[in-house]
């Protein structure tokens, strides 16, 4: 069978590097042929060269100069700017579009991914978040597949084969807690960039780290989930499960509980998303639970995680919620991370400009961004 050829948007990042590895160990049947990252030229230049791709894009000017110098005679074709990554994402010879990008810039190119009808393996949850209520009936018209690579909700898809959907009665989403699962809320609001960072079982990039810490992670994901799974809010429970082993459950309507199992490894779900519906070896770490004797689980804490609250709120609202609460996050953690806020403060933020936005229930694209967009704003003048 021919090899399918995969694109990958955001190759250098976490999710984008552990998705190479499982296409180096899967190369009888899966080729990069073009990938892209925003401003890490050099080691877009490295994987260009290995595996001698058509084309990337580097999202940031600066660097683009260099990048077009260090893969000169190649037959590599280099773009620059964020305004092609919609290009890569739809170019006729892609089989998979792995979208690894952070934050709601990932949006631009899973759109038109979907519009043209291809398959996609989405890292990038904060574009459902922004737009799933646009997204997964564009994904119905026009035949694409969205399929998830976040751990959670690839656990969820694999449970939900046990069953119909008409079947299923709730999803049990579960959660590591974050490095500051047992700290007092004292601890929590002062908490610094490198307290936030140091996650227990995963290791994830910035953005994603400080959502696990601030919980606000789990909030992206319940919305994630809801637009994927078509799952209503009053349908869905957060369950902190420390060990990150059981990567989340599905209750069925006889009682019936199925969950996924398997090491903290990023490699299995973002190869579960490649080989759907079928499965391959894969080198992510094998489950041996006799070293592992206790799996357990708590009720999450919403006084010191009040993110988790939001994330329930916006998944029952819809509309523009998930945009405003996505931009207030983004606009926010950048803050936390150049030292202008305090940790507490990214869920105050949100909370408080979630709270006075005006609510569109049926937005279009355009509403969406400006909802963003306003968001965003919003963060710059309670900071100020
Ligand atoms: P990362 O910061 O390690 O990598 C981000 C990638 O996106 C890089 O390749 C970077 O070049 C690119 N990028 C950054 N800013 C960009 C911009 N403005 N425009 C275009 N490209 C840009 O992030 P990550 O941890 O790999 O996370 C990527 C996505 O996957 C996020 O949405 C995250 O929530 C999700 N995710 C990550 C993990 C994980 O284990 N890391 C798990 C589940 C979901
Ligand atoms: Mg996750």
């Amino acid at each position: 069978m021919a090899k399918k050829k995969i694109t990958i948007l955001g190759s250098t990042g976490s999710i984008g590097t552990s998705s190479l590895s499982v296409i180096d160990s899967l190369s009888d049947d899966f080729e990069l042929i073009a990938a892209s990252a925003h401003s890490n030229w050099q080691q877009l230049a490295l994987q260009a060269r290995k595996y001698n791709l058509e084309k990337v894009v580097l999202t940031s000017v600066s660097g683009g100069k260099q990048l077009r110098d260090e893969l000169k005679g190649t037959k590599t074709e280099v773009l620059i700017g964020a305004e092609f990554l919609p290009e890569l994402a739809v170019d006729d010879r892609c089989d998979i579009l792995i979208v690894s990008i952070v934050g709601a810039a990932g949006l631009p190119a899973v759109l038109a991914a979907t519009e043209a009808g291809k398959t996609i393996a989405i890292a990038n949850k904060e574009s459902l978040v922004v737009a799933g209520c646009l997204l997964m009936p564009m994904a119905k018209k026009y035949g694409a597949t969205i399929l998830p690579v976040d751990s959670e909700h690839s656990a969820i898809l694999q449970a939900m084969h046990s069953g119909n959907r008409s079947e299923v009665e709730k999803l049990i989403v579960t959660a590591s807690g974050g490095p500051f699962r047992k700290a007092s809320l004292e601890t929590i609001k002062n908490a610094t960039l490198e307290d936030a960072l140091n996650h227990p079982t995963w290791s994830m990039g910035t953005k994603i780290s400080i959502d696990s810490a601030t919980m606000m992670n789990k909030a992206l994901e319940l919305i994630e989930a809801r637009w994927l799974f078509d799952m209503p809010a009053d349908q869905m429970e957060v369950m902190v499960h420390p060990e990150s082993i059981v990567h989340s459950m599905v209750e069925f309507c006889d009682g019936s509980v199925i969950a996924q199992l398997s090491p903290p490894d990023m490699r299995l779900p973002i190869q579960y998303a490649m080989t759907f519906p079928d499965r391959r070896p894969c080198p992510a770490k094998r489950l041996t639970l006799a070293d592992i004797s206790n799996l357990t689980f708590e009720a999450p804490d919403f006084d010191r995680f009040p993110a988790i609250a939001l994330g329930f709120a916006v998944a029952q609202k819809g509309g523009t919620a998930g945009a405003v609460l996505n931009a207030a996050n983004e606009a926010a953690v950048g803050a936390f991370v150049n030292g202008s806020i305090g940790f507490m403060q990214i869920s105050e933020l949100a909370e408080q400009i979630l709270n006075s936005h005006p609510w569109i229930e049926k937005p279009d694209l355009e509403q969406l961004l400006a909802a963003d967009q306003w968001a965003r704003d919003q963060v710059a003048t309670l900071i100020k």
